[in-house]
C-alpha cells in the first residue's frame, strides 16, 4: 500500500479522536518512533512535543520497556483475572503502593483511564449504598475538568467544553463549583472555598464524592490552581461526609514536578486514578486505589463485592511492561529533568507573553502552554508545525507542549521555538 492509498483509506474508513467523517482533518501517517522523535512515513522526524498525550514519558522504543515487553510475551501475554493471579500484577501493585499515599493499600487495575474514573464513582455510590446511604450518588466538581469519555466520566467534564449539550437529558446531572480561583503560585485567598462549601451545605446528602484533577487540569483547559484549595477541600469533604476522588490520570509519574500531584498539598484522597504514564506509553493500562476502610465498606454491603471485573483486569503484558517504566522514571533523576525542562520551557516560551494574539503564557513541571485570544485553526497550525519538524497537537485556544522527560535542550529549542515562529 502506498502512503497515498493508505492516507486515502484511512479517510473513508477509519475514525479519529473527534473527527468528523465529511470533512476530516488530516492525518500523517507515522511508520516509527525513537527517542523523542516520531518518523513520519516519508521519513521527516519530529521531535515529539505531545508524550502522544501525557503517556511516553521516556519516550519511544524504549530498550528496557522492550526488553520487558519481549520477556513477558514469551510468558504470557493475557490469561483472565478471574480466580487467577500473577507476578506482573503483583510486582506492579506492590511498587505502586510503595510510591502512592500509604493510606492507599487496594488497587483496582483497569483498562484505560476512563474506566479507571467509571471505577472509582462507582466504588464511591457503593461506599455510601453500603452504609443505607443509597440517595448519595451524585458528584461535585469543579468547571474545565477532564475525566474520560465513558458515561459517568462524561457527566463530570466541563458542562461548557464537555459533552453536555449534546447528551443534555441522558447524562447524570451533576454539582458543578467554578474551577478554584487562586491560581498555582498565588497567595492563598479564603474566598476561593465558598463555591464548594455553599454546595456542600446544600447538597451533601445526595454527593457520594468530589472529583477532580489535583493542581493541574489536563484536556479541560490546561489551569494550574492552588495545592491549597486540596487542603481545604479534604477538610470541607471530611466535614460534610463526602468521598474526595483525584484523577491523578495526566498528573502523575512525575509530569507536574512531583511524582503524583497530591504532594504538592500533601492530602490523601480517599480514591485515586492513575493511567496514561503508568505504562510509559506502551499499552492502555490504568489503576483505581483506595484505602482499606473503603475497600471493606463496599464490600460489606448487600452485593458482598465491588461490582467491577473488566475482560482484561490485570492484562499481564501490561502490568510487566508498567513495572519495568515505574523503575526506569525511578531510577532515573526524573526530578532533575523535570525541573530542567521547567526551567526551560519558561525561559523560550516567555516572548510569546508580548504576542498580540497570546492571553497567556504559564509553565508547570513539564508542561508549557500557551494560551491564545482566540481558537486556533488546527488543520492550519498543525501543518506549520510538521513543517517546522515538530508534533504538537493544539487544541481549542490552547498550544500546549508536555514533552517526554528525556528530551534534550536542543530538541525542547526546536520545539519552542517552532512553536512561537507558527503562533506568530
Ligand atoms: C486522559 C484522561 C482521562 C481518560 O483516560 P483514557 O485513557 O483516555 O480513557 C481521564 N482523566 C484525565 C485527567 C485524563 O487526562
Amino acid at each position: 500500500m502506498t502512503t497515498e492509498e493508505l492516507i486515502q483509506y484511512d479517510r473513508e474508513h477509519i475514525w479519529h479522536p473527534y473527527t468528523s467523517t465529511i470533512d476530516p482533518l488530516p492525518v500523517y501517517p507515522v511508520a516509527g518512533a525513537e527517542g523523542v522523535e516520531l518518523i513520519l512515513q516519508d521519513g521527516r522526524r519530529l521531535v515529539d512535543g505531545m508524550s502522544s498525550w501525557w503517556a511516553a514519558v521516556h519516550g519511544y522504543n524504549h530498550p528496557v520497556l522492550n526488553e520487558a515487553a519481549g520477556k513477558q510475551l514469551e510468558k504470557m501475554s493475557h490469561v483472565m483475572f478471574g480466580g487467577i493471579t500473577h507476578q506482573p500484577a503483583v510486582e506492579l501493585a506492590e511498587k505502586l503502593l510503595g510510591i502512592l499515599p500509604m493510606e492507599l493499600e487496594k488497587i483496582f487495575f483497569a483498562d484505560s483511564g476512563s474506566v479507571a474514573v467509571e471505577v472509582a464513582m462507582k466504588m464511591a455510590i457503593q461506599y455510601w449504598q453500603s452504609q443505607g446511604k443509597s440517595g448519595k450518588y451524585r458528584f461535585a466538581t469543579i468547571r474545565s475538568g477532564y475525566h474520560g469519555d465513558t458515561w459517568h466520566a462524561m457527566s463530570v467534564c466541563d458542562p461548557v467544553t464537555g459533552m453536555h449539550g449534546i447528551f443534555a437529558g441522558s447524562l447524570q446531572v451533576q454539582y458543578f463549583i467554578p474551577q478554584p480561583s487562586v491560581k498555582f503560585g498565588e497567595e492563598w485567598d479564603e474566598e476561593a472555598m465558598t463555591p464548594l462549601k455553599d454546595l456542600l451545605e446544600e447538597h451533601a446528602d445526595d454527593i457520594a464524592a468530589l472529583i477532580l484533577e489535583p493542581v493541574v487540569q489536563g484536556a479541560g483547559g490546561m489551569y494550574f490552581y492552588s495545592p491549597t484549595f486540596l487542603v481545604r477541600a479534604k477538610e470541607l469533604c471530611e466535614a460534610y461526609g463526602v468521598l474526595l476522588i483525584f484523577d491523578e490520570i495526566a498528573t502523575g509519574f512525575g509530569r507536574t514536578g512531583k511524582l503524583f500531584a497530591w504532594e504538592h498539598a500533601g492530602v490523601v484522597p480517599d480514591i485515586m486514578c492513575i493511567g496514561k504514564a503508568l505504562t510509559g506509553g506502551y499499552l492502555t493500562l490504568s489503576a483505581t486505589l483506595t484505602t482499606k476502610q473503603v475497600a471493606d465498606t463496599i464490600c460489606s454491603g448487600e452485593a458482598g463485592c465491588f461490582m467491577h471485573g473488566p475482560t482484561f483486569m490485570g492484562n499481564p503484558l501490561a502490568c510487566a511492561i508498567a513495572s519495568a517504566s515505574v523503575t526506569l522514571l525511578l531510577e532515573s533523576d526524573w526530578k532533575g529533568k523535570v525541573d530542567a525542562i521547567e526551567a526551560q520551557l519558561r525561559r523560550e516560551l516567555e516572548p510569546a507573553r508580548s504576542f498580540g494574539n497570546v492571553q497567556e503564557v504559564r509553565v508547570l513541571g513539564a508542561i508549557g502552554v500557551i494560551e491564545m485570544k482566540e481558537p486556533v485553526n488546527m488543520a492550519v497550525l498543525q501543518r506549520r508545525f510538521v513543517e517546522a519538524g515538530i508534533w504538537v497537537r493544539p487544541f481549542g485556544k490552547l498550544v500546549y507542549l508536555m514533552p517526554p522527560f528525556i528530551i534534550r535542550p536542543e530538541q525542547l529549542s526546536r520545539l519552542t521555538e517552532g512553536v512561537l515562529k507558527c503562533i506568530r
